[in-house]
């Protein structure tokens, strides 16, 4: 077992998600993305600040509108799957995204999955069409991060 970065004498099998550096109960913060150790919680807080509840409903508002409504243009169109699902999701995560304050992260990442989520089913929009926009919008809000 690794021994604590901050405390010499105490074993611990906690690292931070950032550095990976072992770090105990003491001194770690939960941040949205995983444990962290006190430095990389504070750089994590600017990044992924707490959102707060008017720009959640702002964001699920523009959700509604854009990934829902968007639905339903996709399902009209009914062509150029790929290519549709590209634009549908990077609209609607881009919409949410800015109608929550400029938010990333797992709270704006779930009301945009929820969105397209929702609006795929009522509309109908064909299975790949959404898998594609989800993705593209998780990647854009930094839910999912390729390295
Ligand atoms: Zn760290
Ligand atoms: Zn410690």
């Amino acid at each position: 077992m690794a021994r604590c970065s901050y405390h010499a004498n105490v074993e611990t099998e906690l690292t931070c998600t950032e550095c990976g550096k072992p770090i105990c109960p003491k001194e770690m913060v939960l941040t949205p993305v995983g444990y962290k150790c006190p430095e990389h919680a504070r750089a994590a807080k600017g990044q992924y600040q707490f959102v707060k509840p008017r720009q959640l409903a702002q964001a699920v508002g523009a959700g509604l509108l854009v990934g829902v409504g968007g639905a339903f243009v996709v399902a009209a169109i009914g062509f150029g799957g790929l290519f549709i699902g590209l634009i549908w999701g990077s609209l609607t995560s881009e919409a949410v995204r800015r109608a929550s304050g400029g938010h990333r992260g797992g709270t704006v990442g779930t009301v945009a999955a929820l969105s397209l989520v929702i609006g795929s089913l009522i509309a109908g929009v064909g299975f790949l069409t959404s898998v594609i926009a989800l993705v593209v919008a998780l990647v854009q809000l930094a839910v999912i991060e390729f390295r």
